[in-house]
């Protein structure tokens, strides 16, 4: 976690998060925006996005952009406009890149291994057609079975600016329901907000050429609210959304089985509407 205190404006001084990822990963920008460190494969996806209808759903692509000799890509920074924001970022999908990595002592032999509670699998051996970072999240049987691990929360901070990223035993619905409830502290009109608006996504994600031509692996539902009960999602970090090969579609509900390229996106979508909508209407 980074915080990152800088100008957005001249009368406005804020602190910038960051929840998840490498903490080299970011920059403050200019005026309302954020760097981060560039991929190609990421700005691909940004300059598609521009052009989709999930448009106003990401945060919006400047262009790249270069400090002290390094390129990064740069963001609107979602925390603009929000006062004292609270932030949660929940990855999305059955399917996550950076999970569980496999040990390099297993490199050669496609065992079963159980590793505290999670059965890690060689997949190199077993599946020796899949890029490498396919492999490691091919090794969570858990994250690609369970349908309660499909909201993994990666991280928030509240109101009170404390952070948690450590929600590794956070897998039942009961669980996720509780993170939920702590992080709007109850609030049920943050939660209504947060509901229609996931409810949007699903409609916007369901006519999107851009999500129908690619699969989605390791990135985030972004929610932030303030205590005047602004509240708002965006779907965010593209880095290891790949397109499809011409004409190949994804349901993004199916099943993954090795080949068909699911990622459970929907899945987990449909999945946190239920919980979000259960919290927001008991
Ligand atoms: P990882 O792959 O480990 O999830 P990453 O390096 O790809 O991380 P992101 O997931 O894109 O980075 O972003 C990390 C964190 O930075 C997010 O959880 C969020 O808190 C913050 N962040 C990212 N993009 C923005 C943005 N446009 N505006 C505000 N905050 C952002
Ligand atoms: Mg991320
Ligand atoms: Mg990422």
């Amino acid at each position: 976690i980074v915080h990152w205190p800088f100008i957005v404006s001249q009368r406005k001084r804020y602190s910038w998060i960051q929840l998840a990822g490498h903490k080299g990963n970011f920059k403050a920008g200019e005026e309302g925006t954020v760097l981060k460190k560039f991929s190609e494969n990421e700005k691909r996806c940004f300059e598609r996005l521009m052009e989709d209808v999930l448009y106003s759903f990401v945060p919006a692509y400047h262009g790249m952009v270069e400090r002290e000799g390094e390129p990064y890509l740069q963001l609107t920074d979602l925390l603009g406009g929000f006062n004292g924001p609270c932030v949660m970022d929940c990855k999305i999908g059955v399917r996550h890149p950076h999970c569980i990595p496999i040990p390099p002592s297993l490199s050669e032999t496609p065992a079963l291994h159980t590793h505290p509670s999670l059965i890690i699998r060689d997949t190199r051996t077993a599946y020796p057609s899949l890029p490498h970072y396919q492999r490691h999240l091919i090794g969570s049987p858990l994250l690609l079975r369970s349908p309660l691990s499909l909201m993994l929360c990666v991280s928030l901070q509240k109101a009170d600016g404390t952070c948690s990223t450590d929600f590794k035993r956070t897998k039942t619905q009961e669980q996720v329901t509780l993170v939920f409830r702590d992080f709007v502290e109850g609030n049920k009109r943050i939660m209504e907000t947060y509901l229609a608006k996931l409810e949007e996504i699903r409609r916007v994600l369901e006519s999107s050429e851009f999500f129908k031509s690619h699969e989605v692996i390791g990135s985030s539902l972004l929610f932030i609210h303030d205590h005047n009960e602004l509240a708002n999602v965006w779907l965010i970090d593209f880095g290891k959304t790949t397109p499809l090969s011409e004409g190949q579609t994804l349901t993004h509900r199916a099943e993954w089985c090795e080949g068909n390229r699911e990622d459970g996106y929907l899945w987990g979508l449909d999945n946190m509407v239920r919980l979000v909508s259960n919290i927001a209407r008991d």
